[in-house]
């Protein structure tokens, strides 16, 4: 059996085979979460000329030296008009939110700085140096310039900005079709009978979920049992897809019979250990067209092994930018125990002080608790070299989904 590898030499391999996917195009309608594959470019200038950045009086800078300054008031641009007249000395227009400015002026006054005198007279209460409250032309969008970059992930700000610009549809990366398989006698199917003595199959959902978080629908293919035809048969439909993850029977059991069914069935094997805990017993192989992934049966480890090695091989076929879990530095509240040799992802809820982020241990971090997973908001990185962490020291965890969010309105003052 080939030697446990580095975790991060585990991805490098990982990614070298995971390359990016052809494109497709898409309504812009479907393309929140989408990455684009292309550069794209503004087709005009936005806003076209410089406006109005509040409803008010475009003014001459100058007329103001003494106020309050009283001006005649010589017109009414609103946005969508295209105004011709020039604006001199001692005169104003009225102007709405978003018109042009008109020629002849430099400054915008917000109405609830002035008082109107008269129909065509206006007094101006306050002085304002010149170009305040204009917004200037091609300030958000200039014509030819690259505004959005191949890689992108699509949010809603950049799905409007694709708006701007005309794109009612959008080029972008394909997203891989995903077969999920469990293997072992052990397992009960969610619809099967319930049998006290069977242990429930909770890896074809928590896995199902992580490809969901994603933004891919993966295919279930339900339960191999540790029996040479079935598993063949399981295996060699899900090879079919461009990524199959398998779960079970993939370490040195009697019954583990998954690694060399996939090398008869011409899977090229690239490694079968990672210096990673949990989910040391994982491995990846390739066909011509497929990547599968055999991962540890107990559900927290193959939790874990996804986050590490399918994510970032996912989000890569995908043409993301961003293939890593976002990191953050944190202060333990408790210490850590760990003897060197494997990267450990400690299962920790996060809380925060004045001296930013803690992270707590979640329980027991057997590979068998999932509810170390499911109440997690993040994987504490204990480095392989590491000998222990001690109560309050720095650390850093990789953020798990849902980690956006939190109870409180805080920050808002
Ligand atoms: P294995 O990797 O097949 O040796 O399985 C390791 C442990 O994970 C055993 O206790 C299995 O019963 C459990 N296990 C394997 N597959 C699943 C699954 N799909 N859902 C929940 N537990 C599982
Ligand atoms: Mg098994």
């Amino acid at each position: 059996m080939k030697d446990a590898i580095p975790l991060n030499e585990a991805q490098r391999m990982v990614l070298h085979h995971a390359v990016q996917l052809g494109t497709e195009r898409i309504d812009l309608l479907q393309a929140l979460g989408r990455i684009l594959s292309n550069d794209i470019r503004s087709n005009r200038d936005h806003p076209p000329c410089d406006i109005s950045a509040m409803d008010g009086y475009a003014v001459r800078a100058a007329d103001l030296s003494v106020v309050p300054a009283q001006l005649i008031v010589i017109a009414d641009i609103k946005a969508g008009d295209l105004p011709t007249l020039k604006v001199e000395a001692g005169r104003c227009a009225r102007i709405m939110t978003g018109a042009p400015i008109p020629q002849g002026t430099d400054t915008v006054i917000r109405v609830e700085d002035t008082q109107a005198i008269a129909p065509d007279k206006v007094q101006i209460n306050v002085i304002a140096k010149a170009g305040k409250d204009i917004r200037s032309r091609a300030e958000n969008l200039r014509t030819n310039e690259v505004i959005l970059t191949a890689g992108t992930e699509i949010n809603p700000g950049t799905l409007g900005i694709l708006a701007m610009v005309k794109c009612a549809e959008v080029q972008v990366r394909c997203r891989p079709s995903i077969a999920i398989l469990s293997s072992g006698d052990e397992l009960e199917g969610l619809h099967d009978a319930f049998d006290v003595n069977k242990i429930p199959d909770a890896n074809s959902y928590a896995l199902m979920a992580q490809v969901q978080a994603l933004g891919i629908v993966p295919t279930l293919l339900g339960i191999a049992r540790d029996d040479l035809n079935d598993l063949r048969e399981k295996l060699e439909q899900g090879l079919q897809y461009d990524v199959l993850l398998v779960s079970g029977g993939t370490s040195v059991g009697v019954h583990d019979f998954v690694r060399p069914t996939l090398e008869q069935l011409g899977a090229q094997m690239h490694f079968w250990r990672v210096q990673m805990r949990p989910g040391q017993p994982v491995a990846f192989g390739t066909t011509k067209h497929c990547k599968v992934f055999c991962l540890p049966g107990n559900p927290v480890s193959s939790m874990v092994c996804f986050e590490q090695l399918v994510t970032p091989a996912l989000r890569n076929m995908m043409g993301h930018a961003r293939i890593f879990r976002r990191i953050l530095p944190v202060r333990l509240t408790q210490a850590v125990a760990h003897r060197p040799g494997n990267v450990e992802f400690v299962r920790v809820v996060l809380s925060r002080d004045d001296g930013g982020y803690l992270a707590t241990p979640t329980g027991s971090q057997s590979s068998g608790v999932l509810l170390s997973m499911a109440r997690a908001d993040a994987l504490l990185v204990v480095p392989s070299a590491c000998d222990g962490l001690e109560a309050g020291v720095k650390a850093i965890v990789q953020l798990l989904d849902g980690t956006e969010f939190e109870e409180e309105n805080r920050g808002i003052e």
